[in-house]
């Protein structure tokens, strides 16, 4: 049995998502584009594949506009977020814990100039809003604070932000990564209050290689690519239409099933949690609360990629902290200041709708197994 408990990274192409793409392949493969019949019948299905993406969080469809994923969303966000803003001031904020395509762009910024201050989260790894408060200045052009974090799970007071900047009178802008987030979590973009959002469709069962900024109606902002016009002028490039039709499938389905799934993993981070704690009385949770479908877990005294490989042999993948660190420390958990043995034993275990109760027993075994294994051999 393979049992795949990495779907924060990413996750399998759900048949609905892969029926449209083949049929936008297949059948409707004109240039979204082109004037004539072929052409209208594929930006038809981009349209809808737009209507059914910000449907999930009660956006206007003209308020999403289609990338190639979370990093250029991230990207878009930021570097145009500031540029928009430029005249409200110089300085950003965001935060140590945010995923790499939101820090390396912040870290761009630095270079043009701009000032910078990055949040420390506190030991859940929730950057609060008294910690936002403390750095808003007047001259903030940007806040960039995710919603739900991609290696513990934590989820941000985003509402409470936006909440923060208004009772201030500020007029700045708030970008949130919602990245692993979108299509899980109940939220809205009015209930959050936000001017930016990113999503991502491959942590929705769609495919890899297309994803969508919200940018809010009013807010001018910068093209991300200059070129043929689409994307109302936004974002040159003929759009991705098979992997986008497969986008609009994919959310639809994810705003249907929002509530089922939200139950399911919530009940399934809860047996894990409680089972592994129980047959490893080392173990730490680190991520306790925060969103249902990602657990944080550490094994003090062993390392992570010792304990991954072990698991495997009985083909269980998991992750260390997140797919993009491939061997570094996690920055996010040291941000969290968590002890060293705790940083070096972690890993993220994340769920699916499709995540069984009997794999996620199968995998507290064999992590029991491993961890004994490997302290014997010490
Ligand atoms: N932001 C977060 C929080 C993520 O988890 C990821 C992907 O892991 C990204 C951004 C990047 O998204 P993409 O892989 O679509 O570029």
């Amino acid at each position: 049995m393979s049992v795949y408990l990495d779907n924060a990274a990413t996750t399998r192409v759900r048949p609905e998502a892969e029926e449209a793409a083949l049929l936008a392949m297949r059948e409707e493969y004109g240039n979204p584009s082109s004037t004539y019949a072929l052409g209208r019948r594929a930006a038809e299905t981009l349209e809808n594949a737009r209507a059914d993406v910000a449907s999930v969080v009660a956006a206007d469809p003209e308020e999403i506009f289609f990338t190639s994923g979370g990093t250029e969303s991230d990207n878009w966000a930021i570097l145009g977020g500031a540029e928009a803003a430029k005249r409200r001031g110089n300085h950003i904020i965001t935060s140590l814990a945010e995923h790499p395509a939101v820090l390396r762009s912040a870290e761009k910024l630095t270079l043009q100039g701009y000032d910078v201050t990055f949040l420390r989260p506190d030991k859940s790894g929730v950057i609060t809003v008294d910690a936002l408060a403390g750095a808003l200045r007047d001259d903030t052009a940007l806040v960039s604070l995710m919603l739900a974090n991609n290696e513990t799970g934590a989820i941000n007071p985003v509402a409470g932000y936006s909440a923060e900047i208004k009772r201030r009178g500020l007029k700045t802008l708030l970008h949130t990564d919602a990245v692993q987030a979108y299509g899980k979590l109940p939220v809205t973009v009015k209930t959050l209050g936000v001017d930016l959002m990113s999503v991502s469709a491959h942590k929705i069962y769609g495919c890899k290689g297309a994803g969508a900024l919200y940018i809010r109606r009013g807010l001018k902002l910068p093209p991300l690519l200059v070129g043929g016009g689409q994307e109302s002028n936004l974002r040159g490039g003929t759009q991705a239409t098979p992997a986008l039709a497969a986008f609009g499938a994919a959310a639809r389905l994810a705003g249907v099933e929002l509530e089922r799934n939200y139950k399911h993993a919530a009940i399934l981070k809860n047996l894990a949690a409680t089972v592994i704690t129980r047959e490893i009385p080392d173990a730490v949770i680190i991520s306790d609360g925060g969103s249902p479908y990602i657990l944080s877990l550490s094994l003090p005294g062993h390392r992570s990629e010792t304990l991954m490989s072990a698991l495997e042999t009985d083909e269980i993948y998991v992750s260390r902290s997140s797919a993009c660190k491939k061997g570094a420390v996690s920055h996010v958990l040291q941000a969290m200041s968590l002890p060293p043995a705790v940083i070096d034993g972690a890993l993220r275990v994340s769920f699916s709708r499709d995540t069984t109760e009997e794999e996620v027993l199968f995998l507290a075994e064999k992590l029991k197994t491993a961890a004994e294994t490997l302290f014997r051999r010490r």
